[in-house]
């Protein structure tokens, strides 16, 4: 197969870091450049991202040797440097936009793990096993931005791809209402606990805009194309509280959930277990064999002892039954930067290329 050439788009932060660490040995993607703000622009990699470097895992030399991009000012000649790029930035959702439509403007596709272009109709937002579907998209998308290669794909929130992934497939029951709160890591906000003390032995009851993202985003994967858009859901009603808990790294859900017909618990089992999606299909690098996995134990799921279930990638459930008010109500797990972000984004871009949408 061949190599992609990848650029990544806000290399020196959090995700960005992510991004390097999956994609230095990746059998797909060769890491060609790496951009981030004038502030770190014409510095070796090794001189700003070492500096602020939060992975485990240390980069390699290569990466360390590598002269940072503006990711501003030299669009035209990164875009005629990949085969397309990943973009996690911190700058206002305006610029990120037009950023991005840049990008796409250049002929470079971009896959994002902003939240800028979430609500764009014709941008779609996908967890691969999910919605892989509305990647068909992106020929209207190009129409509009008037390319013939360049387009722009998201990820969603971080904070849903827990429980959306657990209650996406028992659709042919009809679910109505998802109640869930969420109990979200430090890392979720490009912190540790180095750069973030306040957070030790603390909890704080808000995150901003992330309750509204958990209710309204789960609607978009939901969504049907129509002609040139996506046509969001109106069911299930999702209400959701977001709070963010002394942890490193992994985002736990306690949901509660309403069916028209409820189905028994071993019926929401079976299906737990037997669920695959296109990217086990295809066997994609970074698919996890057993996407949603289900434990048995009364304390399990743990964010510390399941948040890295193969790589990262999978969706870890448990606690199981039925509930007084709801039908069921569980508890989910998954790794907020790996899933939940840079991880996700990969596997999105890997669906891309297996679909031909990068060629
Ligand atoms: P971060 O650690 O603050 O990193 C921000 C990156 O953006 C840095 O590379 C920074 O470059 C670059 N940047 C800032 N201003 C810029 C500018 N004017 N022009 C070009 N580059 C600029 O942020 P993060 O946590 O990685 O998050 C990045 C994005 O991913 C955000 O949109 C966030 O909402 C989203 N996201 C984060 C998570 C998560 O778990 N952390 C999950 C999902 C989505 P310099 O180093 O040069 O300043």
């Amino acid at each position: 197969m061949k190599k992609y050439k990848v650029g990544i788009v806000g290399a020196t932060g959090m995700v960005g870091q992510r991004f390097i660490t999956l994609l230095e040995n990746h059998p797909w993607f060769d890491i060609t450049v790496l951009a981030a703000s004038a502030r770190s622009a014409g510095k070796k990699y090794k001189d700003v991202g070492g500096k602020r470097w939060m992975m485990d895992q240390p980069f390699s030399e290569k990466t360390g040797e590598m002269v940072i991009m503006n990711a501003t000012d030299d669009v035209e000649k990164i875009a005629s440097m990949v085969d397309f790029v990943f973009c996690a930035v911190d700058m206002k959702k305006d610029e990120i936009k037009a950023l991005e439509e840049e990008y796409a403007r250049h002929e470079c596709p971009v896959v994002s793990n902003n939240s800028a272009h979430r609500h764009t109709p014709d941008v779609p937002m996908v967890i691969p096993e999910l919605n892989p579907e509305h990647i068909d998209i992106i020929p209207s998308q190009r129409k509009r931005l008037g390319t013939k290669r360049g387009f722009v794909a998201v990820k969603s929130n971080c904070s849903l791809q827990s429980y959306v992934p657990a209650i996406f497939p028992l659709n042919r029951f009809g679910v109505k209402d998802v109640l869930v709160c969420t109990y979200q890591a430090i890392s979720g906000a490009g912190k540790n606990f180095d750069t973030w003390p306040e957070m030790i032995d603390n909890v704080i009851p808000y995150i901003g805009g992330e309750e509204e993202k958990s209710e309204i985003e789960p609607l978009k994967i939901y969504g049907k194309i129509e002609g040139d858009v996506i046509v969001p859901a109106t069911e299930p009603h999702f209400t959701a509280q977001c709070i963010r808990v002394p942890v490193s790294n992994g985002h736990m859900g306690a949901v509660f959930v309403r069916f028209e017909n409820k189905p028994s618990k071993e019926e929401i089992l079976k299906i737990w277990q037997e669920f695959k999606g296109v990217p086990q299909e295809l066997n994609l690098p970074s698919a996890p064999k057993q996407f949603l996995n289900y434990f048995t134990e009364d304390n399990l799921p743990q964010t510390k002892l399941q948040r890295d279930l193969e790589g990262g990638m999978a969706v870890s459930i448990g606690r199981l039954r039925e509930d007084t008010q709801y039908d069921y109500k569980f508890v989910c797990l998954s790794h907020n930067t790996l899933r939940g972000a840079a991880g996700g984004a990969v596997l999105l871009a890997e669906l891309l290329c297996a679909k031909g949408y990068m060629d």
